[in-house]
């Protein structure tokens, strides 16, 4: 087995390296296999790199991995794309089975350790079937002071410590304040805010959206693993499906084996990229099975503790990224609470990602029948 370490890099460019190296192994299976890369954005060198390939015979199903739809989420997701094609690969029949595997969504953004694109869009809001939304945010328009930048960040301590009491302030008084109800909704008027979904599609968006008409227009049964960080229990994988899937949590919790399965329904996420994908099935495509869930290995936690410090690293964040800190040290304080949230570097937490995230690989694709158990030796 192969070093919890080897499979966590610490750059962009050394991540898809790695992911580019999976071809060889792949087309020992899938002869046919091939890597794409597609430049995304208006940097240079940013690419969204896919490795794909039909059944050998029959088109069946297939599995279909993806990450970094959130940028700096992509170090994990990248990590389990690798321990994927370890441990995996042998249990797959190819002869009825394609495969599909996406290094980054959001290249620029795993690239400068941003959630967001580098036009500041979150882009699991930005999956839209019909138009974007008109903004339906009042509570955050009413506390936007809150969640657009407002100058350089003077003193980090101090920052936090407001953040912190303004937050509270609105969880007790309405339930929750406007920015937890962006953080699930996205808003789309504030362009330099957090949680922006933004007005258009962007480039990630349409070549997302591309493979997934093309997966259900190639295969009767799609199984899609979408990896995240940072919601759900510490140390922990927490499985988020779309409400399109009728059966309960209770229900998918039994049936895959696994202990953190929640529903996120487009009632109350806007533009989530496995809702859109759900839809697309329903209204084109309703002959097919289709899995598609987002699968996040939780870092904070979920007491309210955990959400204030949560939030609160968004706010500043964002506020980094647009103005800025006068003092070096503050700076890096951001910056290193981001990567805690998003890509810590602590030692149990890697090992957990793997830990679980060979749970999540074998009951959900054992359980889908992608998998072969029988096989393992
Ligand atoms: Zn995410």
């Amino acid at each position: 087995m192969r070093e919890t370490d080897d499979y966590f890099k610490s750059t962009y460019e050394e991540s898809r390296n790695v992911f580019r190296e999976h071809l060889d192994k792949i087309k020992k299976k899938w002869p046919r296999a091939g890597l794409s890369n597609e430049p995304i954005g208006k940097e240079k060198d940013n690419t969204i790199d896919m490795i794909y390939s039909e059944a050998r015979a029959s088109n069946d199903q297939v599995v279909f991995l993806s990450s970094g739809l959130h940028g700096i989420e992509g170090y994990a997701g990248a990590a389990m794309l690798h321990l994927f094609v370890d441990e995996y690969l042998d249990q797959i029949d190819p002869e009825t089975t394609g495969i599909c595997l996406i290094h980054v969504l959001n290249p620029w953004g795993m690239r400068n350790a941003r959630r967001v694109t580098e036009n500041n869009i979150d882009l699991n809001r930005n999956f839209f079937y019909d138009t974007v939304p008109e903004d339906m945010n009042e509570k955050f328009a009413k506390e936007s002071d809150l969640f657009l930048p407002n100058g350089k960040i003077k003193d980090v301590k101090k920052e936090k410590k407001d953040l912190y009491a303004q937050l509270t302030k609105g969880m007790v008084k309405e339930g929750y304040s406007g920015v937890k109800r962006a953080k699930s909704m996205g808003q789309f008027e504030f362009e330099k805010g957090v949680y922006y979904g933004g007005k258009a599609e962007e480039p990630s968006t349409t070549f997302l959206k591309k493979v997934q008409k093309y997966l259900l227009s190639t295969y009767k049964k799609i199984i899609h693993m979408d990896w995240h960080t940072a919601l759900g229990p510490m140390n922990e994988l927490t499985i988020v499906n779309s409400t399109f899937d009728s059966r309960s949590e209770e229900e998918l919790k039994s049936f895959y084996n696994l202990k953190n399965i929640q529903k996120s329904s487009p009632k109350d996420v806007k533009g989530d990229a496995t809702n859109y994908f759900n839809q697309l099935k329903e209204e084109e495509f309703p002959d097919r099975y289709l899995f598609s869930a987002l699968f996040e290995f939780g870092t904070f936690g979920t007491s309210k503790k955990a959400e204030l410090r949560e939030l609160t690293t968004i706010v500043l964040e964002n506020q980094l990224y647009w103005e800025g800190a006068e003092k070096e040290e503050d700076r890096e304080w951001v910056l290193e609470e981001t990567h805690n949230m998003f890509y810590p570097p602590k030692q149990e937490w890697r090992e957990s990602v793997i830990k679980e995230g060979r749970s999540g690989i074998e009951n959900v694709l054992g359980r889908e029948g992608i998998l072969k158990r029988e096989a393992k030796v």
